[in-house]
């Protein structure tokens, strides 16, 4: 039998917030369609894009991720070098990181958002899924 994965390995692995077993998304990250996701767990049929344009909401965490990112980069490269680098060294570095980064910051932004705004009943009894309708 699967043992039953914490809520933060079902964060990472994008797993749904009720069963922690059906996929959020239909590719993996490093594909070219990286954002497609599932209507519908797998496994529990549970609705992910719980009201229309649900998701709208996952920018403010992408956002946060981005400027995470921006300041991360920031301090290290004025770390690492002695003098202050010009100008188009931040930009340059700064942009060409994130986009190798903006599939994991898309994905994740919706899955935290689907784990703390989905509304989800989380409880691991499946008679209480049907009783929601859904
Ligand atoms: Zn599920």
């Amino acid at each position: 039998m699967e043992k039953e994965r914490s809520k933060f390995q079902a964060i990472l692995q994008c797993k749904c917030p009720r069963c922690r077993k059906g996929d959020v998304f239909v590719n993996s990250a490093i594909s070219l369609s990286f954002a497609k996701t599932h209507r519908n767990c797998s496994v529990c049929n549970l609705k992910y894009e719980r009201i229309l344009g649900f998701f709208w909401s996952a920018m403010y965490v992408s956002y946060a991720f981005a400027v995470l990112h921006m300041l991360i980069l920031m301090v290290t490269i004025s770390v690492l070098t002695e003098e202050r680098p010009a100008l188009w060294v931040f930009f340059v570095s700064i942009l060409g990181s994130f986009m190798l980064f903006v599939p994991l910051y898309f994905r994740y932004s919706r899955v935290i958002v689907l784990y703390l705004l989905g509304g989800i009943n989380y409880s691991s009894n499946p008679k209480v899924w049907e009783e929601e309708g859904e």
